[in-house]
């Protein structure tokens, strides 16, 4: 036996578990067509602009990019009109996820809070880097994953570093109102003033008022909060690995320090850079999604599905009861179909099912399909 020894951390490990890729299902089931609506990402595609951008920029993959990547730092501060040394870039949130871990918390004595059940990624990066991970139940009393900022707070201490908030959240697409936030923030900052806020806006675009719902829109910045953006979903970048933050300066400075030097690719940001100024691309993607989400809504009520209100580009629901089937079998089932969804399996939810919007058509393909499924089960 090899004499290798890895860190226990290591070994304890349940990696993230992604949604399933098209190619998997193509050829599980032989399937021509499949429609994935898995992974909230962008049912346009990726801006026409970024696409342009990269083609333009090809020729150039053989030079690293320019160090700390400052063209799109600037861009990304005249966005929200802060600053450019509160900008830091990442290949893709999860990277400032996990470094924002590293750069605070000492393995095995500080600790880490997030809800339960939460983005999957970040009880994960705390784990590998040593940290004690502190989960607050959403409430789930009431049915309807609203926070519960009293009892986040009670699990904090003073080794508390990072305390971790999706809003919009995955999976349910829950989005409190920005001045309970800031109240968060304000109170965290009494009880553990060495602790960050972590304020994770993937999806805060998506909702129908970005300025009452975020922070950051409305250029309150908290001098312990962290707000975290993605090019993830609305941009239309998933595969290109691009993320950014607005941090307080202090912070923002170590993470240019400790950060790998060209984690972010010159496509990237030559993409980024392009998909910010392509405003049509955006419009349109917040119609398409805006409206598919009352269109599912609809839909999926209409089949007595109970639907939870989503501020995001995708919806949690559970199925009927009556119907006889569970969240499981109606995903394979899908999947026979040749449509992905999201299990929630891996964030403790094995009733709950969860499915990005995609374009019209796949919405309406999605309907019909549940229609069958649901019709099949009934006696
Ligand atoms: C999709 C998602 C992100 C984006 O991650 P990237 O690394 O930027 O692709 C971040 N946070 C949450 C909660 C998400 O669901």
């Amino acid at each position: 036996m090899s004499q290798i020894s890895v860190r226990p951390e290591i070994r304890r490990l349940d990696a993230y578990s992604p949604g399933l890729s098209i190619e998997e299902i193509r050829q599980k089931y032989g399937l021509s067509q499949v429609i994935k609506m898995a992974s909230n990402e962008n049912p346009l595609g990726a801006s026409p602009l970024a696409r342009e951008a990269m083609r333009r920029h090809a020729p150039f993959a053989f030079r690293y990019p320019q160090s700390g990547n400052p063209r799109l730092v600037r861009a990304l501060a005249d966005l929200h009109n802060v600053h450019p040394g509160r900008v830091a870039v990442g290949n893709g949130s999860d990277e400032l996820i996990d470094l924002l871990i590293r750069l605070l918390v000492e393995p095995g004595r500080h600790n880490i809070i997030c809800f339960e059940p939460c983005f999957s990624l970040y009880p994960i990066q705390a784990g590998i880097n040593g940290a004690r991970i502190r989960r607050c139940p959403l409430d789930t009393g009431r049915n309807d994953f609203s926070f519960n900022f009293d009892a986040l707070l009670g699990l904090a201490d003073g080794d508390t570093r990072l305390v971790f908030l999706t809003t919009p959240d995955n999976p349910s697409g829950h989005c409190p109102a920005r001045e309970a936030v800031e109240k968060l923030s304000e109170r965290l900052a009494e009880i553990a003033p060495r602790c960050l806020l972590i304020v994770d806006e993937a999806y805060i675009d998506f909702a129908d008022d970005e300025a009452a719902s975020s922070l950051l829109a409305s250029r309150i910045l908290p001098e312990n909060a962290v707000f975290l953006r993605t090019f993830s979903k609305s941009y239309g970048l998933a595969g290109l690995r691009l993320g950014y933050g607005v941090l307080p300066p202090a912070i923002a400075e170590y993470y240019r320090r400790a950060r790998l030097p060209f984690s972010v690719n010159i496509l990237a940001e030559e993409a980024g850079l392009a998909a910010l100024a392509d405003t049509a691309f955006r419009g349109a993607t917040f119609a398409t999604v805006r409206e598919g989400r009352q269109i599912l809504t609809h839909g999926l009520s209409g089949l007595r599905c109970k639907v939870w209100p989503s501020s995001a580009n995708f919806l949690l629901f559970r199925l009927p009861p009556a119907s006889g089937i569970s969240a499981g079998a109606c995903f394979e089932a899908l999947l026979e179909k040749g449509i992905i969804i999201r299990p929630l399996t891996s964030y403790n939810l094995p009733d709950h099912l969860r499915v990005s919007v995609g374009t019209p058509r796949e919405n309406a393909a999605f309907l019909t399909a549940m229609r069958d499924i649901l019709n099949r089960q009934r006696p």
